[in-house]
């Protein structure tokens, strides 16, 4: 099937090569509306629902991309992986499952294949484990009008006007003293109280806010209010973040905190079929990498999971995906799996990369926004990335192989091109491709407010690309 004939624009056709159990899982919605619990009335699947609910659970754990790493290597431990060390030397068997994590944010976890990686190849799937939002300076903490502020950096492109009003806690990582000397020992942190807040200037000194938007400037009018002056000097928040871990103020040496949203995900809509939660972009492709990952039963090929920090920020750095980690691991796989000379070339040669990151579903109420032949469908299935810049990597031979690993977990699937005269996004897709020569086909589940505080999207779509995911894992 070619890439029109899986046109968006025309769901029956999209939703005709999907399992009909599943394209029929939306229920009578006669039937629905007698159901006066929305939760019962849900029109997706029990799977599908089951999953989106272990999504939110997973989100939920992730605050911040140490945390989102921290949760896959939660899941991956109880599944049997064993932690590899990049200082150590691997010694690895067929069919052995491990993982290795650099600097606390990226992770790579992999399924030895029962044949070397130049004979069978390396299947890979990889998304990014940060978000956009607001990170605490490191000096955070200063008086001003009589409140205790904490000064931010804007991370990546966030929609602002979704951190106003909102309940908000930090999380992240602190780095204390470490008992002997060496290095510096870092914990996770994370506040699910609301404990800072940024509140909105009133309509009545702002009258143009409907009309113009808001707007705020990133130096003077992002500081999050977290104490009036009476509750100390500067290092009252130095004290605070000690008592949150228990520990000597004198021993807390570094704070890596970010903004993160109190509220918890939810399915929402008069059906259920809808979810809302921070990080959708991209904890969801990450949840679905390693949902696929930990699914996959002794292939030939060396199937591999990588998720990368730092995507939003443009992905240059030791633990990015534009950095040396993915290449580094992937040669050290075919190193101890047996390869001399070219076989490491030889692996990648036949390999095929599967970027998964969130795509922008057509919004109803911003028709003008979108390309008009290629509208994203909410809860239509996944969509296959393409643009002609190569902001996304994906070719008419990676596509095809997707449609093939869509068709057979009978998974619907759809195509998206950003409008022509739009700056189009990237992903770690054409970075992977360039550094490491392997085709790559950029994927996504749709959303809407991508980058907002409280993003949303189809809690079917997520399901289907894991399906997706684990078939490409699994049959290469
Ligand atoms: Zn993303």
């Amino acid at each position: 099937m070619n890439a029109s004939s899986s046109s968006p624009d025309d769901p029956a056709r999209a939703s005709s090569i999907s399992d009909p159990a599943r394209a029929s899982s939306i229920s009578d919605p006669a039937r629905a509306s007698s159901i006066s619990d929305p939760a019962r009335a849900s029109s997706i699947s029990d799977p599908a629902r089951a999953y989106a609910l272990d999504l939110l659970d997973f989100i939920g754990q992730s605050p911040s991309p140490w945390h989102a790493t921290a949760s896959a290597v939660q899941r991956l431990h109880a599944a049997g992986y064993q932690a590899l060390q990049e200082r150590d030397a691997w010694q690895l068997v067929a069919g052995g499952r491990y993982y290795v994590v650099r600097g606390g944010s990226s992770l790579i976890a992999f399924v030895a294949g029962m044949a070397a990686p130049a004979e069978a190849g390396f299947r890979l799937v990889g998304a990014h484990t940060d978000s956009p939002g607001l990170r605490l300076k490191p000096h955070a903490a200063h008086l001003n009008g009589g409140f205790l502020r904490l000064g931010v950096e804007v991370y990546g492109g966030p929609i602002l006007a979704t951190f106003t009003d909102r309940d908000l806690g930090l999380a992240g990582r602190v780095h204390l003293r470490a008992p002997v000397a060496a290095d510096a020992a870092a914990v996770l942190l994370t506040v699910r109280s609301p404990v800072v807040r940024l509140p909105n200037l009133a309509i009545h000194m702002n009258r143009e806010v409907n009309e113009q938007g808001l707007k705020l400037h990133r130096q003077n009018e992002l500081h999050l209010l977290f104490a009036t002056e009476n509750a100390g000097r500067e290092g009252a928040f130095h004290h605070w973040v000690a008592q949150q871990l228990q520990c000597d103020p004198a021993n807390v040496l570094g704070v890596e905190l970010q903004v993160c949203d109190v509220q918890p995900g939810v399915l929402w809509g008069g059906r259920q079929e809808f979810i809302a939660s921070s990080q959708l972009d991209n904890l969801a492709c990450t949840h679905a990498g390693l949902c696929a990952l930990l699914s996959v039963q002794q292939p030939d090929h060396t199937a591999v999971a990588a998720f990368f920090d730092h995507e939003e920020v443009g992905s240059e750095s030791a633990v990015g995906a534009a950095g040396s980690f993915f290449s580094d691991v992937l040669a050290r796989i075919s190193e101890a799996l047996g390869a001399h000379g070219s076989d490491a070339a030889r692996a990648r040669a036949h390999s095929l990369f599967l970027s998964a990151d969130m795509a922008h579903a057509w919004h109803p109420n911003f028709p003008a926004a979108y390309e008009p032949q290629h509208h994203l469908r909410i809860n239509a299935g996944p969509a296959i990335k393409y643009n002609a810049s190569q902001r996304y990597a994906t070719d008419g031979a990676g596509a095809a192989r997707f449609m093939q690993w869509c068709e057979g977990a009978g998974v619907p699937w759809q195509s998206y091109v950003h409008r022509s005269e739009l700056g189009c996004g990237s992903t770690i897709g054409p970075l992977v491709a360039a550094r490491l020569g392997i085709p790559t086909v950029d994927v996504g589940a749709p959303m809407w407010a991508m980058h907002s505080l409280r993003e949303s999207a189809g809690a079917l779509d997520s399901y289907w690309l894991h399906l997706a995911m684990a078939r490409a894992l699994q049959s290469g």
